[in-house]
Order: structure tokens, then C-alpha cells, then sequence
């Protein structure tokens, strides 16, 4: 590490920001499976893109089976993900990007270290409280069923646990919130954060 001498390189994140018309920040979306996490994200980004903002989501599709597929779901390979995560989402900030993370991440520190990865200016951390009986009664994936019969070990909100966050900048409860509402409520609160210039 101590003969990684960085290189002077000429742009930085305020020239990619500018270049973009935007700036670029991390969306954290934190939840049980099935919380609806991946569908806010999926239609805030179609709303992101309809204005313009370059965007970028990571999920488990896309981090799971290529950058931390040799990863499982013990507590030290979930904090490995995490933490590879957020440096990806750090380097996509850096270049340009409104960058929508969709995974359960449930431990607190790891969501922090995040925070402190990508600087707190450029966090913004939803957390998607849907009760656990309803992520059960969807069971989007068939997961829950799964965990219950024994098939699946660490389940979230079942055998693992699920930190909550104590100060996240948005909550949402599916249950009472539309997936409309739920973007909407998410923009309010980043409007003046996309054009602003420096923060
Ligand atoms: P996660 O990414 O948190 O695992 P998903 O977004 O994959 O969750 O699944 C959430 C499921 O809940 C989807 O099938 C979605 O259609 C459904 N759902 C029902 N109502 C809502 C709502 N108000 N907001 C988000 N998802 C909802």
C-alpha cells in the first residue's frame, strides 16, 4: 500500500459534475427481502432518467453474481459485501452518478462505514419498513417459505438479524405508502441535493 503513490489526474468529481449538469450521491436503500427496495429504486431511477440525472442501481442481480459471487450470507461475507459495495457506489460517485443501492444491508456499522466511505454529504439513507409479516406474505422470491422450512440458513428477520437504522433520512412502510408516493417523497428530500453546486 505505502508504494501506491496516487496520480495527479486533471478531472476530478466537480468536472464530472458539472460535465452532467448534477451532482452524484448514494441512494442507500436498507429493508427486509422484500420490502419493496428494488421497486422504489427501479421507478425512481426511470424518474431520474426522465429528468435527465445519470443513474446507476446495484443490486444483488448485479453485484451477487459477478463482483461478490464468491460471497455467502455468514456475517463476515455479508459485511464484505457490503463493503466492497460501497466502494463501488464510491467510485461511481466520483464519477457522475446518482447511484441507488438496493440490498437488506442489516448491519448498522456496515451502513455507516458507508456513509463514511462515500462522505455523509453524499449519503442518503432510506430505510423501508414494511413489517416482516408482510415482506412474508409477498415473498417475492419464495424466500421466506424457504427459511422457514430450514433451507435456507442467516435469513434476514428470520435466523439473521436486522439492525435498524436509528437516523435513516427517509422511512418508508409500504404498507401505507404507494410505490408513486414512495419516489415522490424520495425526490422532495434530494431536489435541491441533484443541482446544488457544492456541498
Ligand atoms: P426488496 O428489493 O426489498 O427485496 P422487492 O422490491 O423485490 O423487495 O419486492 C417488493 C414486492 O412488494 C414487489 O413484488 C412489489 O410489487 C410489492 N409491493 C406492493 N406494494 C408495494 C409498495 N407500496 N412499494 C413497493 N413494493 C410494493
Amino acid at each position: 500500500m505505502s508504494n501506491i503513490i496516487p496520480h495527479n489526474f486533471q478531472l476530478g468529481k466537480d468536472d464530472r459534475n458539472h460535465h452532467k449538469g448534477h451532482q452524484s450521491f448514494v441512494i442507500w436503500f436498507t429493508g427486509l427481502s422484500g420490502s419493496g427496495k428494488s421497486t422504489i429504486a427501479n421507478a425512481l431511477e426511470y424518474k431520474l432518467y426522465q429528468e435527465g440525472v445519470h443513474t446507476y442501481i446495484l443490486d444483488g442481480d448485479n453485484v451477487r453474481k459477478g463482483l461478490n459471487n464468491n460471497l455467502s450470507f455468514s456475517p463476515e461475507d455479508r459485511t464484505e459485501n457490503i463493503r466492497r459495495i460501497g466502494e463501488v457506489a464510491h467510485l461511481m460517485v466520483d464519477a457522475g452518478l446518482v447511484v441507488l443501492s438496493a440490498f437488506v444491508s442489516p448491519y448498522r456499522q456496515d451502513r455507516e462505514n458507508i456513509r463514511t466511505i462515500v462522505g455523509a454529504q453524499n449519503f442518503i439513507e432510506v430505510f423501508v419498513n414494511t413489517p416482516m409479516e408482510e415482506c412474508e406474505r409477498r415473498d417475492v422470491k419464495g424466500l421466506y417459505a424457504k427459511a422457514r422450512a430450514g433451507e435456507i440458513k442467516d435469513f434476514t428477520g428470520i435466523n439473521a438479524p436486522y439492525e435498524l437504522p436509528l437516523h435513516p433520512d427517509i422511512e418508508i412502510d409500504t404498507t401505507h405508502t404507494t410505490v408513486e408516493e414512495s419516489v415522490s417523497l424520495i425526490l422532495n428530500k434530494i431536489a435541491h441535493k441533484i443541482h446544488s453546486k457544492h456541498e
